[in-house]
């Protein structure tokens, strides 16, 4: 029988009684499980002993969800030894039995679905929606990497000479450390890791701080699926000790990593320097930030354009590489977009998502809420303070901030801020809005609204970002639908969810005989 076609998984309707209900008691059941206590979970260290780190909601930071115990660079060595140790034969069994495995995992972590995202709504300030979305995309990850990967086993035939027949094979690379971010928690952590585990390679999970309960979730999931000691192993932890202790670490083969380009390069540094007795070449899996620019044409639908610009800046709070962060009015629409834009906004109210009637959450951190709130005072000294929302006094909130009069040397169109934050810049004609958004460090999403096939089709042409969107939001890519990803210094340039996204944690070896 031929492998399943790949499918996503739908996304909940809140717009029925029964599906809020649903959640409502989902959300019930992950705050009645508050306070507990994560331990560490790696063979050969005991489980008490590591220090501990308190998971707060960022909404009510008073508000202790749970205390995860922290690995220090002494369970890292051992993380890295039980990885190495659990490898020949992970990769000695058949691609059948591992797909099995993550597509029971898929479907595990789909029956637990509300509960999965219930965590993020406490532990991450995602809405409901958001949070569902996030679950639904890492279970397609841990289906869509199964499907390629069937695709990609077994002995392969290339060109045969007479008398020579070829044969290629894809094999896995061995010990792959996953660093994660916080704003994706469990999909970006999924997908990384469903792609390094169904590709035959063990893996190290290093979650983002502000997320470790989700990831404790994920990990729960693969317990319930059964994959064996080793495989993966969860190491909540610093990233300055043990994630960069993982990246030198001599024993690693891949490294994952999604966040800020600032710990990007850093690991591509590190992990490309030898270590002492060190035997091959590090594999490293980049994805990074973005500066992204939706252009608004002088034409567009601007019920279209503001709807969906405004979800793009500002939905999770801005906190997504895929963001728009500048936008880039062609002509005269300037004036009717900002005044839109402003009206919009203004009807939002930021609150805890819990409660499903705020779009709008906390922002992750102290210091996220501080650096976003430092860009909105730069803002006021490089342009123009077009409009400041209104957001409580409790919790990590930063209030959504409009910029106009930016200008491309202004730090606020040059400068990841990962905050709702928007800069809006001027151009005469829709040529000088293509040049405009190209002008950045960053080529990862990029938006059009626009009514004239001309001026898309040379976006099309020209427009020269990992993922374009015309006459849409940048945010919420589907898992093989629209493979995510950029280039330059977003990252390193294969998309994940994509076709060629599983060949990175691979590497091929060719047999020839002389027969
Ligand atoms: N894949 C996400 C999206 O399309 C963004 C991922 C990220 O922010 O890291 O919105």
């Amino acid at each position: 029988t031929p492998p399943p076609a790949f499918v996503n998984a739908p996304l909940k309707d809140f717009s029925h009684e029964r599906v809020r209900e649903e959640f409502r008691r989902s959300l019930a059941a992950v705050r009645s499980r508050l306070g507990a206590t994560y331990l560490l979970d790696i063979a050969g260290v005991p489980p008490q002993g590591a220090a501990l780190e308190a998971s707060r909601n960022p909404a009510r930071p008073s508000e202790i969800l749970g205390q995860v115990a922290v690995a220090d660079v002494d369970h890292a060595e051992r993380a890295v030894r039980n990885a190495n140790r659990a490898f020949p034969g992970w990769r000695d069994m058949p691609v059948s039995a591992r797909v099995a495995l993550c597509r029971r995992a898929a479907d595990i972590m789909d029956a637990r679905r509300g509960e999965l995202a219930a965590w993020q709504v406490l532990e991450t300030g995602k809405n409901w929606r958001e949070a569902d979305a996030d679950v639904a995309e890492a279970v397609d990850y841990l289906r869509y990497y199964p499907y390629r990967m069937e695709q990609l086993a077994g002995w392969q035939p290339t060109r045969c000479f007479p008398g020579e027949p070829n044969h290629l094979r894809y094999e896995p690379r061995g010990v792959a450390v996953v660093i994660p971010p916080w704003n994706f928690p469990l999909a970006i952590l999924t997908g990384m890791t469903a792609a390094a585990l169904v590709a035959g390679n063990t893996a190290i999970v290093k979650p983002a701080t502000p997320a470790n309960l989700v990831a404790h979730g994920f990990k729960s999931v693969l317990d319930e699926a059964g994959f064996p000691p080793g495989v993966c192993q969860l190491l909540p932890g610093n990233g300055a000790t043990v994630g960069r202790y993982l990246v030198k670490h001599r024993d690693v083969h891949v490294i994952a990593f999604t966040g800020s380009k600032a710990v990007g390069l850093e690991i591509l540094q590190e992990a490309h320097t030898l270590a002492p007795e060190q035997r091959h070449i590090k594999q490293v899996v980049c994805e990074m930030g973005g500066k992204n620019a939706i252009i608004v044409d002088e034409d567009a639908d601007l019920d279209e354009a503001v709807a969906q610009t405004l979800y793009s800046a500002f939905g999770y709070q801005g906190q997504k590489c895929s963001a728009c962060s500048r936008l880039i009015a062609v002509g005269r629409v300037h004036d009717r977009l900002v005044k839109r834009l402003a009206e919009a906004l203004d009807s939002y109210d930021y609150g805890p998502p819990e409660d499903p009637a705020f779009l709008f959450g906390p922002m992750i951190t102290r210091d996220a809420q501080r650096k976003a709130q430092s860009y909105i005072e730069l803002g006021r000294s490089e342009g123009r303070l077009h409009y400041l929302g209104r957001v409580p006094a409790d919790g990590f909130y930063c209030p959504p901030a409009l910029f106009t009069g930016i200008e491309p040397r202004h730090r606020l169109a040059r400068e990841e801020i990962f905050g709702p934050v928007l800069a809006v810049m001027r151009a005469p004609t829709f040529e000088a809005a293509l040049t405009l958004a190209l002008e950045s460090d960053y080529a990862l999403t990029g938006g059009v609204f626009s009514r004239l096939p001309d001026h898309l089709d040379l976006a099309r042409d020209r427009y020269r970002v990992g993922n374009l969107y015309l006459n849409r939001r940048t945010t919420g890519a589907r898992v093989g639908v629209q493979p995510f990803g950029g280039t330059r210094l977003s990252g390193t340039g294969i998309q994940a969810g994509g076709p060629d996204y599983l060949k990175q944690f691979l590497w091929t070896r060719v047999v020839s005989e002389n027969t």
